[in-house]
Protein backbone atom coordinates (compact mmCIF):
# COMPACT_ATOMS: atom_id res chain seq x y z
CA UNK A 1 0.00 0.00 0.00
CA UNK A 2 1.42 3.67 -0.97
CA UNK A 3 1.53 5.88 1.92
CA UNK A 4 1.75 8.98 0.50
CA UNK A 5 -1.14 9.34 -2.33
CA UNK A 6 -2.68 12.44 -3.18
CA UNK A 7 -5.56 12.47 -0.93
CA UNK A 8 -5.41 14.31 2.24
CA UNK A 9 -4.93 12.32 5.59
CA UNK A 10 -8.28 12.13 7.91
CA UNK A 11 -7.70 12.47 11.28
CA UNK A 12 -8.83 10.27 13.75
CA UNK A 13 -9.50 12.87 16.47
CA UNK A 14 -11.51 14.86 14.42
CA UNK A 15 -13.90 11.83 13.11
CA UNK A 16 -14.18 10.30 16.09
CA UNK A 17 -14.72 13.61 18.01
CA UNK A 18 -17.74 14.19 15.28
CA UNK A 19 -18.78 10.67 15.92
CA UNK A 20 -19.42 11.01 19.47
CA UNK A 21 -20.36 14.51 19.67
CA UNK A 22 -23.62 13.52 17.06
CA UNK A 23 -23.78 10.44 19.33
CA UNK A 24 -23.90 12.44 22.36
CA UNK A 25 -26.32 15.04 20.84
CA UNK A 26 -28.78 12.58 19.59
CA UNK A 27 -28.52 10.63 23.46
CA UNK A 28 -29.27 14.21 25.13
CA UNK A 29 -32.59 14.03 22.70
CA UNK A 30 -33.32 10.66 24.30
CA UNK A 31 -33.37 11.55 27.57
CA UNK A 32 -35.59 14.77 26.68
CA UNK A 33 -38.62 12.59 24.87
CA UNK A 34 -37.81 8.71 26.08
CA UNK A 35 -41.77 8.32 24.77
CA UNK A 36 -40.90 9.04 21.00
CA UNK A 37 -37.21 8.41 20.79
CA UNK A 38 -36.81 5.08 22.68
CA UNK A 39 -37.85 1.58 22.09
CA UNK A 40 -39.89 0.14 25.22
CA UNK A 41 -38.32 -3.07 24.25
CA UNK A 42 -34.69 -1.94 24.82
CA UNK A 43 -34.95 0.36 27.29
CA UNK A 44 -35.69 -2.51 29.44
CA UNK A 45 -32.31 -3.78 28.78
CA UNK A 46 -30.27 -1.15 30.29
CA UNK A 47 -30.58 1.70 33.03
CA UNK A 48 -30.47 5.28 33.22
CA UNK A 49 -27.44 5.46 35.22
CA UNK A 50 -25.57 3.40 32.37
CA UNK A 51 -27.05 6.02 30.09
CA UNK A 52 -26.06 8.65 31.70
CA UNK A 53 -22.42 7.59 32.62
CA UNK A 54 -22.62 6.64 28.74
CA UNK A 55 -23.36 9.73 27.97
CA UNK A 56 -21.00 11.64 29.77
CA UNK A 57 -17.93 9.93 28.27
CA UNK A 58 -18.96 10.02 24.84
CA UNK A 59 -19.26 14.19 25.74
CA UNK A 60 -15.55 14.70 27.04
CA UNK A 61 -14.58 12.29 24.55
CA UNK A 62 -15.60 14.68 21.77
CA UNK A 63 -15.03 17.71 23.29
CA UNK A 64 -10.79 16.31 24.28
CA UNK A 65 -10.55 14.52 20.57
CA UNK A 66 -12.26 17.59 18.62
CA UNK A 67 -10.26 20.25 20.66
CA UNK A 68 -6.98 18.15 20.17
CA UNK A 69 -7.83 17.97 16.70
CA UNK A 70 -8.30 21.56 16.36
CA UNK A 71 -5.31 22.63 17.80
CA UNK A 72 -3.42 20.32 15.49
CA UNK A 73 -5.32 22.19 12.55
CA UNK A 74 -6.37 18.73 11.15
CA UNK A 75 -9.93 18.13 9.17
CA UNK A 76 -11.23 20.97 11.59
CA UNK A 77 -14.77 21.57 9.81
CA UNK A 78 -14.84 17.60 10.97
CA UNK A 79 -13.35 18.30 14.71
CA UNK A 80 -15.99 21.18 14.93
CA UNK A 81 -18.76 19.18 14.40
CA UNK A 82 -17.91 17.15 17.17
CA UNK A 83 -16.93 20.17 19.74
CA UNK A 84 -20.04 21.90 18.54
CA UNK A 85 -22.72 18.79 18.53
CA UNK A 86 -20.88 18.26 22.01
CA UNK A 87 -21.43 21.99 23.52
CA UNK A 88 -25.39 21.45 21.80
CA UNK A 89 -25.82 18.60 23.83
CA UNK A 90 -24.60 20.31 27.51
CA UNK A 91 -26.95 23.08 26.57
CA UNK A 92 -29.39 20.60 26.57
CA UNK A 93 -28.81 19.43 29.57
CA UNK A 94 -25.58 16.70 29.02
CA UNK A 95 -25.03 14.19 31.40
CA UNK A 96 -27.30 15.61 34.33
CA UNK A 97 -30.44 15.74 32.47
CA UNK A 98 -33.18 13.68 34.10
CA UNK A 99 -35.29 11.72 32.03
CA UNK A 100 -38.59 13.22 31.24
CA UNK A 101 -41.98 11.10 32.25
CA UNK A 102 -42.95 8.54 29.93
CA UNK A 103 -46.05 8.52 28.01
CA UNK A 104 -47.61 5.61 27.01
CA UNK A 105 -47.56 5.37 23.25
CA UNK A 106 -48.69 3.31 20.97
CA UNK A 107 -45.31 3.66 18.54
CA UNK A 108 -41.53 5.00 19.05
CA UNK A 109 -38.65 4.79 17.59
CA UNK A 110 -35.66 3.31 18.08
CA UNK A 111 -32.89 6.01 18.25
CA UNK A 112 -30.99 4.90 21.88
CA UNK A 113 -31.02 1.44 20.07
CA UNK A 114 -28.87 2.75 17.19
CA UNK A 115 -26.54 5.10 19.28
CA UNK A 116 -25.72 2.52 22.13
CA UNK A 117 -25.65 -0.09 19.17
CA UNK A 118 -23.29 1.70 16.94
CA UNK A 119 -21.20 2.41 19.63
CA UNK A 120 -20.17 -0.75 20.92
CA UNK A 121 -20.23 -1.99 17.36
CA UNK A 122 -17.59 0.26 16.38
CA UNK A 123 -16.17 0.13 19.70
CA UNK A 124 -15.33 -3.95 19.26
CA UNK A 125 -15.08 -3.79 15.44
CA UNK A 126 -12.98 -1.03 14.01
CA UNK A 127 -10.19 -2.05 16.70
CA UNK A 128 -10.00 -6.17 15.40
CA UNK A 129 -11.11 -5.44 11.81
CA UNK A 130 -7.59 -3.22 11.66
CA UNK A 131 -5.40 -6.06 13.55
CA UNK A 132 -6.88 -8.92 11.27
CA UNK A 133 -7.72 -7.45 8.51
CA UNK A 134 -8.87 -9.27 5.40
CA UNK A 135 -8.03 -6.15 3.68
CA UNK A 136 -6.46 -2.69 5.04
CA UNK A 137 -9.20 -0.42 4.63
CA UNK A 138 -10.62 2.88 6.79
CA UNK A 139 -13.87 2.50 8.20
CA UNK A 140 -14.78 5.59 6.21
CA UNK A 141 -14.67 3.57 2.96
CA UNK A 142 -16.31 4.06 -0.02
CA UNK A 143 -20.08 4.22 0.55
CA UNK A 144 -20.14 4.18 4.19
CA UNK A 145 -22.67 6.55 4.58
CA UNK A 146 -24.91 4.10 2.51
CA UNK A 147 -24.25 1.63 4.95
CA UNK A 148 -24.71 3.78 7.62
CA UNK A 149 -28.06 5.10 6.28
CA UNK A 150 -29.25 1.00 6.57
CA UNK A 151 -27.82 0.49 10.00
CA UNK A 152 -30.27 3.92 10.83
CA UNK A 153 -32.59 2.38 9.33
CA UNK A 154 -33.37 -0.71 10.52
CA UNK A 155 -32.50 0.63 13.87
CA UNK A 156 -34.51 2.93 14.49
CA UNK A 157 -37.75 1.54 12.84
CA UNK A 158 -36.95 -1.35 15.22
CA UNK A 159 -40.98 -1.36 16.20
CA UNK A 160 -42.20 -0.96 13.35
CA UNK A 161 -40.35 -4.14 11.79
CA UNK A 162 -41.15 -5.51 14.67
CA UNK A 163 -44.74 -5.09 14.44
CA UNK A 164 -44.90 -5.91 11.02
CA UNK A 165 -42.57 -9.79 11.56
CA UNK A 166 -45.31 -10.57 14.71
CA UNK A 167 -48.34 -9.71 12.72
CA UNK A 168 -46.98 -11.41 9.47
CA UNK A 169 -45.78 -14.78 11.57
CA UNK A 170 -48.59 -14.47 13.81
CA UNK A 171 -51.22 -14.80 11.24
CA UNK A 172 -49.64 -17.55 9.37
CA UNK A 173 -49.42 -19.22 12.54
CA UNK A 174 -52.69 -19.48 13.54
CA UNK A 175 -53.60 -21.67 10.76
CA UNK A 176 -50.46 -24.35 12.00
CA UNK A 177 -50.99 -24.64 15.05
CA UNK A 178 -50.10 -28.17 16.67
CA UNK A 179 -50.28 -28.30 20.14
CA UNK A 180 -48.71 -31.79 20.94
CA UNK A 181 -45.28 -30.86 19.34
CA UNK A 182 -44.98 -27.74 20.36
CA UNK A 183 -45.73 -29.80 24.01
CA UNK A 184 -43.54 -32.28 23.28
CA UNK A 185 -40.75 -29.47 21.93
CA UNK A 186 -41.38 -27.87 25.10
CA UNK A 187 -40.30 -30.85 27.41
CA UNK A 188 -36.69 -31.03 25.77
CA UNK A 189 -34.05 -29.15 27.58
CA UNK A 190 -33.49 -25.50 26.70
CA UNK A 191 -30.24 -26.08 25.37
CA UNK A 192 -31.75 -28.99 22.86
CA UNK A 193 -34.26 -26.43 21.92
CA UNK A 194 -31.56 -23.97 20.63
CA UNK A 195 -29.93 -26.26 19.13
CA UNK A 196 -33.04 -27.64 17.22
CA UNK A 197 -34.34 -23.66 17.04
CA UNK A 198 -31.00 -22.50 15.10
CA UNK A 199 -31.58 -25.69 12.77
CA UNK A 200 -35.37 -24.90 11.80
CA UNK A 201 -34.67 -21.19 11.42
CA UNK A 202 -31.49 -21.49 9.40
CA UNK A 203 -33.10 -24.10 7.11
CA UNK A 204 -35.93 -21.74 6.80
CA UNK A 205 -33.61 -18.83 5.77
CA UNK A 206 -31.63 -20.46 3.30
CA UNK A 207 -35.10 -22.10 1.14
CA UNK A 208 -35.62 -17.85 0.94
CA UNK A 209 -32.33 -17.39 0.46
CA UNK A 210 -32.12 -19.51 -2.62
CA UNK A 211 -35.85 -18.12 -4.06
CA UNK A 212 -33.79 -14.73 -3.48
CA UNK A 213 -31.60 -16.04 -5.89
CA UNK A 214 -33.45 -17.80 -8.13
CA UNK A 215 -36.63 -15.81 -8.64
CA UNK A 216 -35.84 -12.61 -10.57
CA UNK A 217 -38.45 -10.68 -8.70
CA UNK A 218 -37.04 -11.44 -5.31
CA UNK A 219 -33.56 -10.90 -6.57
CA UNK A 220 -33.88 -7.32 -7.07
CA UNK A 221 -34.35 -6.82 -3.16
CA UNK A 222 -31.84 -8.97 -2.29
CA UNK A 223 -29.39 -7.36 -5.02
CA UNK A 224 -29.17 -4.68 -2.96
CA UNK A 225 -27.63 -6.36 0.21
CA UNK A 226 -25.14 -8.22 -2.42
CA UNK A 227 -24.38 -4.65 -4.20
CA UNK A 228 -21.59 -3.74 -0.96
CA UNK A 229 -17.98 -3.48 -2.70
CA UNK A 230 -16.55 -3.51 0.12
CA UNK A 231 -17.31 -6.22 3.05
CA UNK A 232 -17.15 -5.28 6.83
CA UNK A 233 -18.91 -5.87 9.93
CA UNK A 234 -20.93 -2.73 8.69
CA UNK A 235 -21.93 -3.75 5.09
CA UNK A 236 -24.17 -6.70 6.11
CA UNK A 237 -26.56 -3.73 7.39
CA UNK A 238 -27.23 -3.37 3.66
CA UNK A 239 -30.55 -4.82 3.52
CA UNK A 240 -33.56 -3.72 1.51
CA UNK A 241 -36.60 -2.90 4.15
CA UNK A 242 -38.87 -5.51 2.02
CA UNK A 243 -36.32 -8.15 2.87
CA UNK A 244 -35.85 -7.30 6.27
CA UNK A 245 -39.71 -8.18 6.77
CA UNK A 246 -39.93 -10.83 4.91
CA UNK A 247 -36.44 -12.81 6.00
CA UNK A 248 -37.06 -12.13 9.88
CA UNK A 249 -41.03 -13.29 9.30
CA UNK A 250 -40.00 -16.57 7.67
CA UNK A 251 -37.18 -17.25 10.27
CA UNK A 252 -39.22 -16.60 13.35
CA UNK A 253 -42.69 -18.63 11.70
CA UNK A 254 -40.78 -22.17 12.26
CA UNK A 255 -39.56 -20.89 15.58
CA UNK A 256 -43.69 -19.62 16.48
CA UNK A 257 -45.16 -23.18 15.06
CA UNK A 258 -43.02 -25.12 17.08
CA UNK A 259 -43.20 -23.68 20.13
CA UNK A 260 -40.24 -23.20 21.39
CA UNK A 261 -39.50 -21.74 24.77
CA UNK A 262 -38.83 -17.93 25.27
CA UNK A 263 -35.35 -18.48 26.55
CA UNK A 264 -34.47 -20.95 23.56
CA UNK A 265 -35.77 -18.26 20.87
CA UNK A 266 -34.26 -15.35 22.62
CA UNK A 267 -30.90 -17.15 23.11
CA UNK A 268 -30.90 -17.64 19.11
CA UNK A 269 -31.76 -13.61 18.41
CA UNK A 270 -28.91 -13.03 20.34
CA UNK A 271 -26.89 -15.61 18.07
CA UNK A 272 -28.48 -14.18 14.75
CA UNK A 273 -27.84 -11.05 15.65
CA UNK A 274 -23.70 -11.89 16.21
CA UNK A 275 -23.04 -14.15 13.54
CA UNK A 276 -25.11 -11.42 10.60
CA UNK A 277 -22.13 -9.22 11.76
CA UNK A 278 -19.13 -11.33 11.96
CA UNK A 279 -20.15 -13.18 8.56
CA UNK A 280 -19.56 -10.04 6.63
CA UNK A 281 -17.03 -8.42 8.58
CA UNK A 282 -13.10 -7.46 7.28
CA UNK A 283 -12.06 -10.40 9.61
CA UNK A 284 -9.28 -12.72 8.39
CA UNK A 285 -10.06 -15.39 10.74
CA UNK A 286 -9.36 -19.48 9.50
CA UNK A 287 -10.91 -21.94 10.88
CA UNK A 288 -9.92 -25.33 9.24
CA UNK A 289 -11.95 -27.92 9.92
CA UNK A 290 -14.17 -25.76 12.00
CA UNK A 291 -15.51 -24.55 8.60
CA UNK A 292 -17.64 -27.17 7.96
CA UNK A 293 -19.35 -26.57 10.98
CA UNK A 294 -20.21 -23.07 11.58
CA UNK A 295 -20.39 -20.42 8.93
CA UNK A 296 -17.47 -18.15 9.46
CA UNK A 297 -16.70 -15.04 7.79
CA UNK A 298 -14.98 -16.89 4.89
CA UNK A 299 -18.10 -18.68 3.63
CA UNK A 300 -20.10 -15.83 3.56
CA UNK A 301 -17.82 -13.65 2.06
CA UNK A 302 -17.69 -16.25 -0.74
CA UNK A 303 -21.51 -16.02 -1.11
CA UNK A 304 -20.47 -12.36 -2.07
CA UNK A 305 -17.61 -12.62 -4.02
CA UNK A 306 -17.98 -11.27 -7.65
CA UNK A 307 -17.47 -15.04 -9.06
CA UNK A 308 -19.74 -17.35 -11.15
CA UNK A 309 -18.48 -20.05 -9.27
CA UNK A 310 -20.13 -18.96 -6.13
CA UNK A 311 -22.96 -16.35 -6.54
CA UNK A 312 -25.86 -19.13 -6.28
CA UNK A 313 -24.32 -21.18 -3.51
CA UNK A 314 -23.52 -21.45 0.43
CA UNK A 315 -26.80 -19.53 1.71
CA UNK A 316 -26.84 -20.91 5.17
CA UNK A 317 -25.99 -18.08 8.21
CA UNK A 318 -25.27 -20.59 11.17
CA UNK A 319 -24.94 -24.10 9.65
CA UNK A 320 -23.25 -25.25 6.62
CA UNK A 321 -24.96 -28.60 6.90
CA UNK A 322 -27.91 -26.80 5.70
CA UNK A 323 -26.34 -26.37 2.42
CA UNK A 324 -25.44 -29.73 2.55
CA UNK A 325 -28.99 -31.41 3.13
CA UNK A 326 -30.00 -28.86 0.11
CA UNK A 327 -27.03 -29.28 -2.70
CA UNK A 328 -25.72 -25.82 -2.99
CA UNK A 329 -22.84 -26.63 -0.39
CA UNK A 330 -19.39 -25.45 -1.73
CA UNK A 331 -16.06 -25.22 0.09
CA UNK A 332 -14.84 -22.26 -0.35
CA UNK A 333 -10.95 -22.77 -1.75
CA UNK A 334 -8.65 -23.15 1.32
CA UNK A 335 -7.24 -20.19 2.99
CA UNK A 336 -8.47 -17.85 -0.19
CA UNK A 337 -10.39 -14.93 0.03
CA UNK A 338 -12.23 -13.32 -2.74
CA UNK A 339 -10.64 -10.94 -4.99
CA UNK A 340 -13.64 -9.00 -5.39
CA UNK A 341 -17.15 -8.48 -3.84
CA UNK A 342 -20.37 -7.28 -5.78
CA UNK A 343 -22.78 -8.26 -7.73
CA UNK A 344 -21.85 -10.06 -11.93
CA UNK A 345 -24.17 -7.06 -13.23
CA UNK A 346 -22.67 -4.04 -11.69
CA UNK A 347 -24.64 -1.71 -13.25
CA UNK A 348 -28.13 -3.43 -12.26
CA UNK A 349 -27.66 -1.46 -9.10
CA UNK A 350 -27.22 2.15 -8.19
CA UNK A 351 -25.55 3.57 -5.20
CA UNK A 352 -27.05 5.30 -2.63
CA UNK A 353 -29.83 4.91 -0.12
CA UNK A 354 -32.98 5.80 -1.75
CA UNK A 355 -31.90 5.17 -5.28
CA UNK A 356 -31.59 1.52 -4.19
CA UNK A 357 -34.36 1.79 -2.19
CA UNK A 358 -36.77 2.47 -5.50
CA UNK A 359 -34.90 0.26 -7.67
CA UNK A 360 -36.81 -2.91 -7.14
CA UNK A 361 -39.92 -1.33 -7.87
CA UNK A 362 -38.71 0.17 -11.18
CA UNK A 363 -38.52 -1.10 -14.42
CA UNK A 364 -35.92 -2.22 -15.86
CA UNK A 365 -34.84 0.28 -18.09
CA UNK A 366 -33.99 3.08 -15.82
CA UNK A 367 -31.30 0.76 -14.45
CA UNK A 368 -28.41 2.31 -16.37
CA UNK A 369 -28.85 5.88 -15.29
CA UNK A 370 -27.59 4.12 -11.62
CA UNK A 371 -24.51 2.57 -13.06
CA UNK A 372 -21.87 2.84 -9.87
CA UNK A 373 -19.92 6.26 -10.16
CA UNK A 374 -18.40 5.04 -6.47
CA UNK A 375 -17.13 2.11 -7.77
CA UNK A 376 -14.14 2.85 -10.49
CA UNK A 377 -11.78 1.15 -8.87
ZN1 LIG B 1 -27.37 -13.99 -1.20
ZN1 LIG C 1 -24.48 -11.17 3.33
Amino acid sequence: MSASTAAPRRSWFAYLSAALGLASLLGVLCFHFPELLTSRDFRAAYTEEFARRLLLIGLIAAFVLGTVAVLRNTNKRVALTGVVSAGLAVLLGGATIQFDAIESTPFSLGLDWFVISLFFSALVFIPIEKAMAVRQMSPLRAEWRTDLAYFFMSHIFVQFILIAVTASTATVAAFAAWPSLQASIQSLPVWVQFLLAVFCADLAQALLHRAYHNIPWLWRFHAVHHSSRNMDWLAGSRVHAVEIILTRSSVLLPLVVLGFSSAAVNAYVILVGLQAVLAHANLRLNFGWLEYLLVTPRYHHWHHARDAAYVDVNYAIHLPLIDMLMGTFKRPPPAQWPAEYGVMKLETVPTGFWPQAWMPFRSKKTFEQFVGQDDTR
